[in-house]
């Protein structure tokens, strides 16, 4: 539990929560440990609940299902995502962009997440998973592999696709880059000798440094690292007419940089959050595109050297706690 932003988390003993109605309590198999969990525990994200459980990328079983709930029960096999609920009312909600909904919450931000043993989700915004499938390896699907979804298809469909980055969310993403087809370039920290011998095991044909220009211009990029800097490097990379998606929910200031990078129709575009449709789409293409997920496991109580593993940038795959 975080109690203050700038603090290291704290273990701490409570009753097991009670859904309310429309609600699932869930049984924690394994929580992933996503870079916003950083941000939170950081306070770089405004206005957290406090104090907060972070964690949104919980796989585990139903055990307690609240009044009303008709669609899940208990002992299903479920994973619960970052998109904790809408309002299904602003104008954002009502145009299908639930994902920019002016009242949300969010799992592990401001609702209590899956850091624990426990985790209460409102039933609507949890997706129901395989019954047999690896709990800790399907964890950092959650948002990783959501949010990363969601950024591929705003990439739109170039066949060379740039990745900046390359940790949980890249991991997953080259993955289905390539079952679709593409060919996958992948930037990482200057001197990251292995996650770019990583990359190049998950089929990427191109793996170098943030600082070095690709062999050709590229269609597409995303950007997974939260450095603003990487922008104007993403700029250079693409073609006329490329788009860079920046993926992360935050980011240091991008320097300024020439016009003459963006002129020729390129484009810089943010992904924010995800919606439900977008969950159904990914779970569906996951055993198709046959993702394997790497994992390095941690027991609960040892969240925060999960937490400065990642941070450090010494993880290659995606940190996942298991309770
Ligand atoms: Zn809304
Ligand atoms: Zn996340």
């Amino acid at each position: 539990m975080l109690e203050r932003p700038g603090t290291p988390l704290r273990l701490v003993e409570a009753s097991d929560p009670r859904p309310a109605s429309g609600e699932v309590r869930v049984r924690v198999a394994a929580c992933g440990v996503c870079r916003t969990d950083l941000h939170v525990v950081d306070g770089e994200l405004p206005n957290p609940k406090l104090p907060i459980v972070p964690g949104h990328e919980i796989v585990g079983r139903i055990d307690m299902v609240g009044d009303g709930v008709n669609a899940l029960e208990a002992g299903q096999r479920v994973g619960v995502p970052w998109l904790g609920r809408t309002c299904g009312q602003c104008r954002y909600c009502r145009k299908g962009w639930e994902n920019l909904c002016d009242r949300p919450l969010f799992t592990g931000y401001t609702r209590d997440g899956g850091y624990a043993t426990h985790a209460i989700a409102d039933a609507r915004y949890v997706f129901a998973l395989p019954d047999n499938g690896d709990d800790v390896a399907t964890a950092p699907l959650l948002c990783a592999g959501l949010i990363g979804w969601r950024s591929l298809r705003i990439a739109g469909d170039g066949a060379k696709l740039g990745l900046y980055g390359f940790g949980a969310a890249a991991h997953i993403i080259a993955q289905v880059a390539r079952w679709q087809g593409r060919e996958v370039f992948a930037f990482t920290r200057k001197g990251d000798d292995a996650a770019q011998a990583f990359a190049k095991t998950l089929g990427a044909c191109w793996a170098g440094s943030s600082e070095d220009a690709p062999p050709e211009p590229l269609d597409c990029t995303i950007i997974y690292a939260p450095v603003g800097a990487l922008v104007p490097a993403a700029l250079r990379a693409v073609r006329k007419g490329g788009r860079v998606v920046c993926a992360g929910i935050h980011m240091s200031d991008i320097p300024s940089f020439p016009y003459d990078i963006l002129w020729q129709e390129r484009e810089i575009k943010s992904v924010a959050n995800l919606t439900r449709q977008d969950g159904e789409e990914f779970f569906s293409i996951v055993p198709k595109a046959r993702i394997a997920t790497q994992t390095v496991s941690y027991p609960l109580t040892r969240a925060n050297e999960a937490l400065a593993d990642l941070r450090s940038g010494r993880l290659h795959g995606a940190a996942v706690l298991v309770p």
